[in-house]
């Protein structure tokens, strides 16, 4: 489908709000530091992997081996669950810091059996035979990855369910996990396209026999507390801690307040912490989209395999174009801050855009978008930085929330002017005038 700059920024925002959660969740991991409620949570990392500051963990690095795969554009057949699986032992070769119980279970059971079968044949046997074993396989470690799943068939709601449910089952066998995961995904294919958080919207593409129960669950996150849900290592819990968060903190004006209060909600719950915020973060990426995520959190954000916001970015707006287009089909608005800021980061001020701002503001008009003019976007190509921005902690002082509220505000007025193909609604189009007219001398 043809995806407006409007859906082309949510779907942007997908993985990018799935690290945020998982960062910004990270220190609190089990408890491993305590939650200041007054400051909110803190990007300071540690955990149990003893992440540095902004650094993802297990949940987002998992999340990349699925989204490396769906960025081709593939159909989520036997060969791509191959791929999957293929990803997901090249991650945990690489000596994760922190990994779920269950998924290095299925994971080190399966490099040892991978000898003349397929991987993903081996991987889900080790799943299955878990589950047999065990009976308890429905830990939250498919549902925490399940995001960016939403982004692979935009137009396909069978499909995205068909895909979630599988690449669930590689690791995670129990058929909750799997309904759980064909849920959130659905959520976020929803969010994406249509701009609404709706958890109820995938409620008919379970099983008839468990969708009663899952309605009960997701109206039980919508009246109890989000600190009812403090034994999320399981996967209906941790959906119900990040449904929960998320719904009870929608304030009057939506975007980046509501991911940060959502978010805080999320950590403030404990236990499981990084990954009930990469779950929730995820949907929120998917409904506010990058536009709408705090840039002091955005810009912070790394992980395994080497990765910065941007790369995260690239896949997920690849995943959700099929494939189509090269690493620059979406150009992330950056932020642009007036007054003080602008002058002390001359990279964010519209003086020092250059010829890609002054593009952008004539295709877009995004100049007007804000009173006082002082309001350009800057569009940034191949391999820079999305926003532009060095780690600096005088940063941090400066992009507060009112600058990340204001840049909402700003940049959804611009996405919302007319979208005449070619014009603003073809990103590629855009890109190209935007290349010529960097190339210029
Ligand atoms: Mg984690």
């Amino acid at each position: 489908m043809q995806l407006s700059p409007a859906q082309t920024d949510r779907a942007a925002g997908v993985l990018l709000g799935q690290a945020v959660g998982d960062a910004l969740g990270v220190p609190y991991e089990f408890g491993t530091a305590r939650f200041d409620a007054s400051t909110g949570p803190q990007m300071s990392g540690g955990g149990l992997g003893n992440y540095a500051p902004g650094e993802w963990s297990d949940d987002t690095q998992m999340a990349v081996c699925v989204a490396e795969v769906l960025a081709t554009g593939a159909a989520v057949d036997d060969a791509a669950l191959e791929a999957v699986a293929d990803g997901f032992l090249r991650w945990h070769a690489d000596g994760p810091a922190d990994i779920g119980a269950q998924t290095s279970s299925v994971l080190g059971r399966t490099r040892r059996r991978t000898h003349g079968i397929p991987t993903r044949t081996a991987m889900v046997e080790a799943s299955r035979g878990l589950h047999e074993r065990t009976g308890r396989t429905a830990g939250n470690g498919a549902l925490m990855r399940t995001a960016v799943v939403g982004l692979h068939r935009l137009d396909d709601r069978d499909a995205t369910a068909g895909a979630a449910r599988a690449i669930a089952e590689l690791t995670h066998w129990d058929p909750l996990a799997g309904d759980s995961c064909v849920l959130w995904s659905e959520a976020v294919r929803v969010a994406v396209t249509e701009g609404v958080l709706d958890l109820r919207s995938g409620l008919d593409l379970l099983p008839a026999a468990r969708r009663d129960d899952w309605l009960r669950r997701i109206e039980e996150a919508e009246t109890r507390e989000p600190t009812s849900f403090r034994d999320n290592g399981f996967t209906v819990t941790a959906l119900q801690a990040a449904w929960s968060s998320t719904h009870h903190t929608q304030p009057s004006e939506p975007g980046p307040d509501h991911v940060a209060a959502a978010l805080h909600a999320a950590i403030a719950i404990g236990h499981d912490t990084d990954t009930v915020a990469a779950i929730a973060g995820g949907l929120l990426g998917a409904r506010y989209g990058v536009s709408g995520l705090p840039a002091r959190w955005t810009r912070r954000v790394h992980g395994w395999p080497g990765l910065r916001s941007h790369d995260l970015v690239r896949l997920a707006v690849l995943t959700a174009r099929r494939g189509v287009g090269d690493a620059a089909a979406y150009a992330p608005w950056s932020g642009t801050r007036g007054g003080a800021g602008s002058e002390l980061l001359p990279e964010a001020g519209r003086g020092e855009a250059g010829p890609q701002g002054e593009v952008l503001d004539e295709v877009a008009g995004v100049g007007e978008a804000e009173p006082g003019g002082d309001a350009g976007c800057r569009v940034v190509g191949v391999g820079e930085e999305p926003l532009g921005l060095e780690d600096h902690p005088s940063v941090d002082e400066l992009l507060g929330a009112d600058a990340d509220r204001r840049d909402h505000r700003s940049r959804q007025g611009a996405l919302g002017v007319p979208e005449a193909p070619g014009v603003v609604g073809d990103v590629p189009v855009l890109r190209e005038a935007l290349l010529d007219r960097v190339a210029e001398p």
